[in-house]
């Protein structure tokens, strides 16, 4: 990403006088509060706080501080298809990224794609974003993400991956090695690695749990998706051992009382990407049935082939998509739900401190002296929408939206102020992106592409198994 100079912000900085959620144990608010950011890290919080000289002073009169969001299953690399699939299942998007045209994607596409997504992210207060790179099909495109997170300035954990190839073979490979030691302990830049388990009794993934394991890297797995992955895989897992605190399930939606158990059993926790899960058929958004089994919960929102890149929508959808089965379920029996089992600030939990956790980050996600100053002000002082400020966690939720963040800071650096991105040079990234549209469209062509926003389904293959580097079918995926 091409940046213009520095940003134009000294360090010290106060954020002045705002509405702070905490999100500390208590989910603290404290109100016509300041936050002092030191170097990277939040120095202070208190009211009316003395501040060294030469502070940048930045007024959260009448907003809301909170924790910058983070979002643990994002497919960065997607982002230059941006509402293609808009109308899409689950399937279709199979039958045309899986199947037919995810290997169009050149190195110079995943960057294009990698940067414009990390943007969007900053832009609307997602400080930190998981990239479930699954495009990473030569090490030359691995690369290319790598450079587009390290020269955006977000936070970004890699989830290294490739759906063109056995997940044994490209973990094994030296030049998969080579990138995880180049790219260790970059604390803006985290790894993990990203593939599925199909179910297939043999366990081909072994091999792939293994190095990740004797790398010391937490695994990432679409789990619970109806059509693809189901308790087979879970069970597979557990009896060999592979299920840790670390593992992260995404989507979680299709899976039997006994499959979450065993997450639960293991400390596992699960990213649940709701406007996904409801409108492309992976299963029921499935917070109903973790909190039943105290599972930790955090959100995503999957990609921006569908949907926004803002966890305000998540947030949004997760409570509604919470209650809405509370209600269906409760009257169903004839009873009435008289009280929420979801509350707001839970959601608001979910999107920072809940993703913190799931990547070991108790610097993160919270407003604490100590803690990585990566924080948002929400505030909107042209919006009829911005007062009164009654309720700061449900205002946060089904008030706010993206165009509402007017600050955000990561690492102690200001990279959006008064609602801009701080030195980004976006018409650099919308040349970058049109040579990607370009490419593609005419490598896809004009008709199919056209077709493709409603792409048809194969007789087979893809119901049972959208992974194009093995055969195996298990009716199991399809129901419990
Ligand atoms: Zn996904």
């Amino acid at each position: 990403m091409t940046t213009t100079g520095d940003a134009p912000f000294d360090r010290p900085v106060v954020l002045r006088g705002g509405t702070v959620l905490t999100m500390d144990a208590a989910r603290t608010v404290l109100t016509d509060t300041d936050v002092l950011v030191v170097d990277d890290r939040i120095a202070e919080v208190g009211r009316h706080l003395a501040v060294p000289q030469g502070t940048t002073e930045i007024d959260a009169g009448g907003g809301v501080v909170m924790p910058g969001m983070i979002d643990t299953h994002r497919h960065m690399w997607q982002t230059a298809m941006r509402g293609y699939g808009a109308d899409w299942t689950l399937t279709q998007y199979f039958v045309w990224y899986y199947l037919e045209h995810g290997v169009r994607f050149r190195p110079e596409d995943v960057h294009a794609g990698n940067t414009l997504a990390a943007l969007e992210a900053l832009e609307a207060g997602v400080t930190t974003v998981v990239d479930w790179s699954h495009g990473l099909r030569t090490p030359d495109h691995a690369d290319a993400a790598a450079d587009a997170l390290l020269n955006a300035p977000g936070r970004y954990v890699l989830a290294y991956g490739n759906i063109q190839q056995a997940p044994a073979e490209w973990t094994a490979t030296p030049e998969f090695r080579a990138f995880v030691e180049r790219h260790r302990d970059n604390d803006r830049l985290g790894l993990q690695v990203a593939f599925d388990v199909t179910g297939d009794p043999d366990f081909p993934e072994r091999p792939a749990f293994e190095v990740a394991r004797e790398l010391g890297l937490a695994v990432t797995t679409h789990a619970g998706v109806w059509g693809a992955t189901g308790d087979n895989g879970i069970k597979l897992m557990y009896e060999n051992g592979f299920m840790g605190p670390e593992t992260v399930y995404v989507h979680a939606a299709s899976l039997s009382e006994d499959s979450y158990q065993r997450i639960a059993a293991t400390g596992g926790s699960v990213s649940v990407s709701t406007e996904s899960e409801q409108s492309a058929g992976q299963g029921y958004p499935p917070t109903w049935k973790l909190r039943a089994y105290d599972i930790p919960v955090s959100l995503s929102m999957d990609t921006s082939v569908w949907w926004s890149g803002d966890l305000f929508s998540a947030m949004r959808a997760t409570l509604g998509a919470d209650r809405s089965r509370e209600h269906l379920e409760a009257q169903s029996r004839g009873e009435t739900v008289t009280h929420s089992a979801l509350r707001a600030p839970q959601v608001v939990e979910w999107a920072t401190r809940g993703g913190a956790t799931v990547l070991g980050r108790d610097d993160l996600g919270r407003i604490v002296p100590g803690a990585k100053a990566d924080l948002v002000l929400i505030r909107n002082d042209h919006s009829p929408v911005s007062f009164p400020l009654l309720n700061p966690y449900g205002h946060v939720v089904f008030q706010a939206q993206r165009g509402d963040v007017h600050t955000v800071l990561v690492d102690g650096r200001v990279v959006k102020y008064e609602h801009r991105l701080v030195g980004v040079d976006l018409e650099a990234v919308r040349r970058d992106i049109d040579a990607t549209v370009e490419h593609l469209r005419s490598a896809v062509g004009e008709t199919e592409w056209a077709a493709g926003m409603s792409p048809d389904v194969p007789e087979s293959k893809v119901l049972d198994n959208p992974y194009t580097y093995t055969e195996f079918r298990d009716s199991s995926t399809r129901g419990r």
